[in-house]
């Protein structure tokens, strides 16, 4: 499955109010490559890994690490909410406001439980600016060509 939807606010199901930020919800079956090309349109980025061919569901139900981390956190800090199919074949919203207990553990445990419990199906998560200019931060740089879109979100 693939797909992308960016937003300027976010409305988790089931909770009150929105959250004021940008945000883009992703097909499981997308990578972070297109997910980057397409955000960087919008002057946007996301908390991702730098290789454009590692997908979203094991890099996010994994915690992620990313050349922006230092800054934001980890890929599974910026979940907002996830869409997802349990081992008993039951399709549910995960969120802060509703299943919050498998919303926490599919943010980082993931990749300990094989088979995984529970398979994400699309995924809400903050996109950050793009626009800032790099000062300059001591990383362990990849040679590849995503790392401008992380490098432009630094302050
Ligand atoms: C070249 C390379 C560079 C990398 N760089 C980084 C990096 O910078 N930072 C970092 O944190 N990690 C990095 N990784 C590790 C990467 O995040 C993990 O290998 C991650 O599991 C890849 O996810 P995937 O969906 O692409 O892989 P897959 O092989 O498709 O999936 C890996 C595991 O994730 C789970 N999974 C996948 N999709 C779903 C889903 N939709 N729902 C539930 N579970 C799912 C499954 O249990 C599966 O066994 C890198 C890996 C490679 C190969």
């Amino acid at each position: 499955m693939r797909g992308l939807q960016f937003y300027q606010s976010f409305q988790p199901k089931g909770c009150q109010s929105a959250v004021y930020t940008t945000a883009v919800t992703m097909a499981a079956g997308e990578q972070w490559g297109d997910i980057y090309a397409q955000a960087a349109q919008l002057n946007l980025t996301a908390v991702g890994p730098t290789p454009s061919s590692v997908g979203i569901g094991g890099y996010l139900t994994g915690g992620g690490h990313s050349a922006i981390s230092g800054l934001y956190g980890t890929g599974s800090d910026q979940v907002l909410e996830m869409e997802v199919v349990t081992a008993s074949g039951d399709i549910l919203t995960v969120n802060e406001c509703q299943n919050a207990d498998l919303f926490w553990a599919l943010r980082g445990v993931g990749l300990l439980s094989d088979p995984p419990f529970s398979l994400v199906l699309r995924l809400s998560l903050i996109c950050q600016s793009s626009g800032r200019r790099l000062n300059f931060r001591c990383y362990h740089v990849h040679n590849h060509q995503d790392f401008p879109n992380h490098a432009n979100a630094l302050p």
